[in-house]
């Protein structure tokens, strides 16, 4: 059996490469589709594994067809390159690879290196979790961290990437590996590939890496959360990061012009203008207590020239307030309150309340005209309405 040649074992930076195919099968690819899964002698994209996502790309046929590269997966030691299209058998093709998906990859996973070393040389926390996304990269240490431990962290990962410090690969013999103390999810048998981030960090991974740390570019922890009786972090690096940060940098100026203010002054505009709604707040209700009376007033008023009946539309007060209103009228009209609080549309809801009649029976006689959806109890019910304000009001019952 040939084993595929992985050409990021050894230089990550391989964004074309050419190949021969070795073998191309017919093969259910994701969502049962049927695809092709294609071996090459040699390969530069790498398949998901360890929590990253498989290498995207295209690959070149012999013919000049370009074939999008699905998904790549290996399985016992055979890297599959899942394509819409069969190749040929001893075929030689070209593979390119979406190099700004592949250095976003390397740039996020090679930052958690950096995380990862560090804390497991100050903290001797291990790395027990991890998953690079599209959006997020999350890690998870064995052990808590402060908040000051984490801007801590941070400060010194990003000391490591100005510091330039070379990444490299070795696959170190059996009685070499027993010296080393390097990170290791699981107990690893046959070659180990070894990453080594300059003084920070050694670590048995397979994936592709940055050159250079430099190459990271920016690494900030944008989230942290208590996990497992640990501690799990949202991370960022480079090009993330920098979106991340003009995002937030647009948005932080945005809020600013909205509140009228600039950025440092936001937490106080904030707490201004909370304080204000506070009075807002208690002003309105104030208002309420005051209009609740006034209308109240009017409304026994009313009911004396209406054979007991006060019926009303509301669109001041809200519908606590105006619930507020229906008990207070109440034990005063002879026959009953109701208000209408308009909706969306030609809707209302409508609240009826009663000492002498039942309140069912007025909601089901404005039912035949108003489509009324509702119930309740003989004293009080409420419900939804819809149809003209003026022909609802002549309607309702004497
Ligand atoms: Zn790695």
């Amino acid at each position: 059996m040939m084993i595929t040649r992985k050409l990021y074992d050894t230089d990550s930076h391989i964004r074309e490469f050419e190949a021969r195919v070795l073998a191309c099968r017919e093969v259910q690819g994701k969502g049962k589709k049927t695809c092709f899964a294609a071996e090459l002698d040699q390969t530069a994209f790498f398949a998901e594994g360890g929590g990253q996502a498989a290498d995207r790309g295209i690959i070149q046929s012999s013919r000049g067809e370009e074939l999008k590269v699905l998904d790549v997966q290996e399985k016992d030691g055979h890297v599959l390159h899942f394509l819409e299209q069969p190749l040929a058998e001893g075929e030689s093709i070209r593979g390119i690879l979406d190099w700004e998906f592949r250095f976003d990859n390397m740039q996020q996973h090679s930052g958690e290196h950096i995380l990862s070393g560090l804390c497991y040389a100050w903290k001797g926390y291990h790395n027990v979790g991890f998953h690079l996304g599209t959006e997020i990269t999350t890690l998870d240490f064995d052990g808590p961290l402060t908040e000051e431990e984490l801007k801590q962290l941070e400060e010194r990962a990003n000391r490591v990437v100005y510091q330039n410090q070379p990444v490299t690969i070795t696959y170190p013999s059996p009685e070499e590996l027993k010296q080393m103390d390097y990170r290791s999810k699981k107990e690893l048998t046959g070659d180990v590939r070894i990453v080594r981030v300059g003084d920070y960090d050694l670590c048995a991974c397979c994936a592709p890496h940055v050159m250079l740390t430099g190459e990271v570019g920016l690494i900030k922890i944008v989230r942290w959360e208590n996990y497992k009786g640990g501690v799990r972090l949202s991370i960022l690096c480079g090009q993330r990061a920098l979106k991340d940060y003009d995002e937030k940098n647009r948005l932080i100026y945005q809020v600013a012009a909205g509140m009228s203010t600039k950025p440092e002054k936001i937490p106080s505009a904030l707490e201004k203008h909370s304080r204000e709604m506070t009075e807002l707040k208690e002003h309105v209700l104030a208002l309420g207590r005051e209009l609740i009376a006034f209308k109240s007033k009017q409304l026994l008023t009313q009911a004396k020239k209406q054979g007991g009946r006060a019926v009303w539309v509301e669109d001041l007060l809200d519908p606590v307030a105006a619930r507020s209103l229906i008990n207070e009228l109440t034990p005063q009209v002879e026959a009953y309150a109701a208000c209408l609080i308009p909706g969306k549309g030609k809707g209302f809801n409508l609240i009826i309340a009663s000492r002498t009649r039942d309140c069912r029976q007025i909601l089901s006689e404005l039912g035949e005209s108003f489509q009324v959806r509702g119930g309740g109890s003989p004293a009080m019910v409420q419900g939804s309405m819809e149809g003209d304000v003026k022909e609802i009001l002549a309607k309702m019952p004497k």
